[in-house]
């Protein structure tokens, strides 16, 4: 396997970063992943896109979205797979121990893990942890991810896939990994970017798609919803047939099915301009 470090591809047998690199000292990073079908990422320049807010909103010079693009295109060349999983990684870089960054520049790594197709409907657990809708990190695709590795280890251990997240003022925000929709009377709801969550771009695809509307949503909502799904890069569009402990039969619902439809059969065109 080979991936992108350093300008150029190299083995990950042989791969270094340093082991002061504050992506891994502080989490001083971010990162995105993105979906590669035969070999060719979806909605590349959306994830692009989203790196450089991330980047802009931890104080992270911007990446060369030129040269993401060739790593990435560099990365699937070498290690052809059907469904793969690029995982971009852009860090403050190596640097002094403690929070101040160092002279040296950013580190950026694209790698490649393969993947397989996420089963139609899932379990959920909500936890009592909130996110922080007005904290600096809101919104940012951070590797500050110990809160979701906490949550997904707890969801794990109920037999559920995905831990679900309100934020400091009760109202539904977001998963680990995905953002949350949810069928009251027919219609598809999902939390604004306001309640904190990160603008995922299945969920700003499928909204768009079906024409669910923004809303802000009490977590209890979760108690009465007619249908209930998830959307991520890795889910796409994933139906959820248990929340913590109330079943929802039949999942996926009727607007549930369409929604994973619709998605389906656009996510085959192609988004990249
Ligand atoms: N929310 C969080 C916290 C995420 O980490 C992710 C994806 O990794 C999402 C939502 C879904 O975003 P996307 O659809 O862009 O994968």
């Amino acid at each position: 396997m080979k991936l992108w470090l350093d300008g150029g591809l190299q083995d990950i047998e042989s791969a270094r970063v340093s082991v002061f690199d504050h992506g891994l000292t502080v989490g001083d990073g971010i990162f995105e992943t993105v979906k590669a079908v035969d070999g060719k990422p979806f909605a590349l320049t959306r994830h692009l896109d989203r790196l450089t807010r991330s980047a802009r909103g931890l104080g992270l010079p911007d990446p060369d979205r030129d040269e993401v693009r060739r790593a990435c295109a560099a990365v699937l060349e070498a290690n052809p797979m059907p469904l793969g999983r690029l995982r971009i990684t852009y860090t403050g870089g190596h640097g002094p121990l403690g929070s101040d960054r160092g002279e040296h520049g950013p580190t950026l790594v694209v790698a490649l893990g393969e993947t397989t197709r996420r089963p139609d409907s899932t379990a959920v657990i909500t936890v009592p942890w909130t996110r922080n809708e007005r904290g600096a990190l809101a919104g940012l695709k951070t590797t500050s991810y110990a809160e979701n590795v906490v949550a997904l280890a707890r969801a794990r251990r109920h037999d559920a896939s995905e831990a679900l997240f309100g934020n400091t003022v009760g109202q539904l925000c977001e998963g680990t990994g995905s953002n949350v929709f949810v069928v009251l009377d027919g219609e598809i709801h999902t939390p604004p970017l306001a309640s904190g969550c990160l603008a995922g771009i299945t969920r700003a695809l499928t909204a768009e798609w079906t024409g669910a509307k923004e809303t802000d949503l009490p977590l209890d909502v979760l108690e009465r919803a007619d249908e209930v799904f998830l959307t991520s890069t890795l889910r796409d569009v994933q139906a959820v047939h248990r929340v913590d402990d109330r079943e929802l039969p039949g999942a996926p619902g009727p607007v549930t099915a369409k929604a994973m439809r619709i998605f389906d059969e656009r996510s085959g065109d192609d988004l990249d301009p």
